[in-house]
């Protein structure tokens, strides 16, 4: 007879959000098991590739800010636990067109939560920030909070801190199936079965793999990162340069200053908008992914370009809205869709997911992540 291990909780999925979940379902002094299929970091999900933004000037929707407010509190707790510093705040900017969302939207947020800021034209911009290089017609935000996280170092410092409260993780082993069972529910995966009082599920782009009715609401999305080595590397180290939104007519472009490899690094939301299946996604760089992304940096930050330092690819996993999926499912937990804006919020979303895997509830309003609001 097989003899199964029993856990208070079991996460599968230990990327972003699932290794900030592994971590506070310990903290709750519950035995937790978390099981990851590929290395703890990896790259080949969504959470490679040094660092991700943070920024409190949400232009998605204003409500998301008192989330962001406790995402930099449990940033900052990690750091403090771990003795690492994972959070570096540079400045954000979100420029665009005056109408744009990114503008626009950036605005409202500030106004709505009362968040310091400055509204620039792009020559006043210029003069401040001289990497950006804005159409005249374009318009910014600054806010002095915005920064970035360092991305596979959070999932590290999560795991480790887990680990000495009692967590157990397994890399390299991947689920390939769960089912109620009693109370509880089992998962089998190719090295054995467990049982579990309680299920999360954060499996970031495979979600549907392991919950097939988010198939349509959490699609894959391949992506791809540039960093390109300055000519004038001053103007885009830490401290000359925020990271930044730029809403222009040839894309949305993200930028953040040199850090951790040695180039400006650029990305375009929904980059050649390539929906793919998270299994057999495209990971070559071809001379049109560098096009765009060079075609950004000549326009906006003349100045960054200079030779290709490195390019990756990356998966973000759209939903229909583009706000993210936080809810319960037949006594399930799961976190979904968190369509290329997730990662700053891994620090609150494991607190909310361990909040419903527990008590059934949180104090969040989650009522922009329901499952049911697809419900036609
Ligand atoms: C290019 C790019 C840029 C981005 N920029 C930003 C940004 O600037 N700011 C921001 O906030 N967000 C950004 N995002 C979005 C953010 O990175 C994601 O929202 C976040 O990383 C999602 O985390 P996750 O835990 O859902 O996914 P992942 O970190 O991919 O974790 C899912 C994990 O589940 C594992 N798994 C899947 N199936 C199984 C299975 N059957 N068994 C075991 N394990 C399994 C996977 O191997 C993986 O490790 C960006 C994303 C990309 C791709």
């Amino acid at each position: 007879m097989t003899l199964i291990s029993q856990y208070d909780a079991i996460v599968i999925g230990v990327g972003g959000m699932g290794s900030a979940t592994v971590y506070e379902l310990a903290r709750r002094g519950l035995r937790v098991l978390g099981i990851e299929r590929y290395d703890i970091p990896h790259d080949l999900g969504s959470s490679h590739g040094v660092n991700r933004i943070i920024r409190l000037a949400y232009w998605e929707h204003p409500s998301y800010v008192p989330l962001l407010r406790r995402a930099y509190e449990r940033w900052r707790e990690l750091e403090n636990r771990c003795g690492e510093r994972l959070l570096f705040v540079t400045g954000s900017i979100d420029a665009g067109a005056p109408d744009s969302r990114a503008f626009s939207g950036s605005v409202r947020s500030c106004e709505l939560h009362g968040l310091p800021h400055d509204v620039l034209d792009a020559a006043a911009l210029n003069r401040r920030f001289p990497g950006y290089r804005l159409a005249p017609s374009m318009m910014a935000v600054h806010q002095a909070d915005g920064g970035f996280v360092l991305s596979e170092r959070a999932i590290v410092s999560y795991v480790d801190a887990a680990h000495a409260l009692g967590a157990e993780v397994h890399a390299r082993e991947a689920v390939r199936e769960w089912t109620p069972s009693g109370s509880g529910f089992t998962v089998g995966t190719d090295r054995g079965e467990y049982r579990g009082a309680r299920l999360v599920l954060t499996a970031g782009p495979w979600m549907s793999q392991l919950l097939p009715q988010l198939k349509p609401l959490a699609r894959p999305e391949r992506q791809v990162l540039l960093w390109a080595q300055p000519r004038r590397p001053e103007l885009f180290r830490l401290g000359a340069f925020p990271v930044c939104n730029l809403q222009a007519p040839e894309g949305h472009f993200y930028g953040f200053p040199i850090f951790g490899i040695p180039g400006f690094k650029i990305g375009r939301y929904h980059h050649l908008h390539q929906q793919v299946e998270a299994d057999r996604t495209d990971r070559q760089i071809h001379d049109e992914d560098e096009a765009v992304l060079r075609d950004g940096i000549r326009r906006y930050f003349p100045d960054a370009d200079g030779p290709t330092m490195a390019m990756k690819t990356c998966l973000f996993t759209n939903s229909p809205d583009e706000h993210f999926i936080l809810d319960r499912v037949d006594g399930v937990t799961i976190a979904a869709g968190f369509s290329g804006h997730g990662f700053k919020f891994c620090s609150v979303v494991g607190e909310i997911l361990a909040d419903l895997a527990v008590d059934g509830g949180t104090r969040w309003n989650l009522d922009l992540f329901r499952l049911s609001r697809f419900d036609s």
